[in-house]
């Protein structure tokens, strides 16, 4: 097991430097623009590719980085340069995280790559659990998997809605309900392979916030996938379903819970994403508040200002903190006793929504305009309290762990 350490290596100084050049010189210089256009960056995604950020390799290195720091530095130097363009990048990767965790071996050497195609035809994939009626609420989920024992197919019926690259996916992952008996226990993941029919985009949305990150309902009407589709094989989910249905008959709270620890761990990726975006405001607000002068002196020789950029940096400092720990936790297998994954991602969002609004206040008219970036940051920071679990929902799930008690 790694020692929690709040100091980067050489080595991941080294990445962090990489990254930091990236998001400065392509992401950033790029970002006003394809926030207004609201379509995905595919040429920044392709840069991202040439130089190795945009692949499988990259992420799964610091995906398995022991220190745990890997991808919350990846995160916030990425969402650093502009949180629309940073999730069109590491959306892929988000959803390859899905296939690595559950699939077998021969599932991740197929589809993985096929996720990411390669730097001259680069493809994206999507992730797709939320529906219309089932969004903070996964267990009401509908979306059907009927197997289909003579073909040894699965035949896939539902809509999902919210999917980050849905419908413009090489590779989509779909979550359906195998037994509606057992709830949140009773789903499954299945890979939809490149045009397989009945698949098809829905609304595509216009959004207040990382406009250049493509969010789209996915329709899924008579979809038919092997059984080779079923991430983890039928043989692990019949295992799977067997102890569920035991622990169920026996009336266990904990089989409802159970599902938790995975997204314990994967919250505080989106807490760094977080922490990037208000960082970013912050040194935005800093700049000006040194540069901007009113009544013959820098506004930041006032108490009232200074004291708020105080305030930033304490808050983007404790956010990363948190963020850091729960990932070295994740990493480490630490058991998650104070729920420390939903407490650093619902610190960090929060954190990144009131950031970005006193960067606003701070640049004063030109904060309101589009001339600045620091509007456009705060639009973006309002995603990170409501995807990947709202700021409620982290709560509820603070509270239930703290006190053990089923809290509505
Ligand atoms: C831009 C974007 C990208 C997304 N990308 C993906 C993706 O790639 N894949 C995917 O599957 N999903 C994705 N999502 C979906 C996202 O995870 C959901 O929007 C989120 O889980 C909330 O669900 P909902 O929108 O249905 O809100 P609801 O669940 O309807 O919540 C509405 C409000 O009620 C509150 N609330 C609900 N239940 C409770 C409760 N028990 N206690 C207190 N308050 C409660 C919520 O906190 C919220 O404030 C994305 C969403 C957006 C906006």
């Amino acid at each position: 097991m790694a020692e929690f350490t709040m100091e980067l290596n050489e080595e991941q100084k080294e990445v962090r430097d990489w990254l930091h050049g990236f998001a400065a010189d392509v992401i950033r210089p790029a970002a006003a623009e394809w926030d207004e256009r609201e379509e995905t960056p595919w040429p920044v995604i392709q840069e991202a590719a040439k130089v190795g950020i945009y692949s499988l390799d990259f992420y799964a290195q610091q995906y398995f980085d022991p220190t745990g720091l890997g991808i919350p530095m990846a995160m916030e130097e990425l969402f650093w340069g502009d949180a629309g363009i940073a999730l069109s990048i590491v959306g892929t990767g988000l959803a390859a995280v899905g296939v690595l965790a559950n699939g077998t071996e021969e599932q991740i050497g197929t589809w993985i790559p096929q996720m990411y195609g390669d730097a001259g035809d680069v493809k994206v994939a999507a992730f797709c659990s939320s529906e219309p009626d089932a969004g903070s609420d996964v267990a009401s989920m509908r979306t059907r998997a009927v197997y289909d024992e003579a073909k040894d197919e699965w035949v896939i019926n539902g809509t999902k809605t919210w999917a980050t690259n849905g419908g413009i996916a090489n590779v989509h992952v779909v979550v359906a309900v195998v037994d509606p008996e057992l709830g949140s226990k009773g789903h499954a993941s299945f890979i939809i392979p490149p045009n397989t029919p009945g698949l098809s985009q829905g609304q595509k949305f216009k959004k207040h916030g990382i406009r250049a990150s493509h969010t789209a309902e996915v329709v899924l009407e008579d979809v038919r996938v092997p059984g080779s589709c079923l991430l983890g094989g039928k043989e692990r989910l019949d295992e799977r379903l067997a102890r569920a249905r035991e622990k169920a008959k026996a009336g266990s709270e904990r089989v409802k819970n159970a599902a938790m620890a995975t997204f314990e761990a994967s919250r505080p990726a989106v807490g760094a994403m977080a922490v990037g975006t208000a960082r970013a405001a912050y040194e935005v607000a800093l700049d000006y508040a040194t540069t901007r002068e009113q009544f013959g002196r820098p506004i930041i020789d006032n108490q009232g200002v200074a004291f708020q950029l105080a305030d930033m940096r304490t808050a983007v400092d404790a956010a990363r903190l948190l963020v850091w720990r729960a990932s070295w936790m994740a990493v480490n297998g630490k058991p998650f006793t104070a729920a420390e994954g939903s407490m650093s991602k619902l610190f960090a969002s929060e954190t990144a929504k009131k950031v970005t609004a006193q960067a606003i206040q701070i640049l004063g008219g030109n904060g309101y305009t589009r001339e600045y970036p620091v509007e456009r940051m705060h639009r973006d920071a309002a995603i990170y309290t409501i995807f990947e679990g709202t700021s409620e929902i982290q709560r509820l799930v603070i509270a239930r762990t703290l006190s053990g008690m089923p809290i509505r």
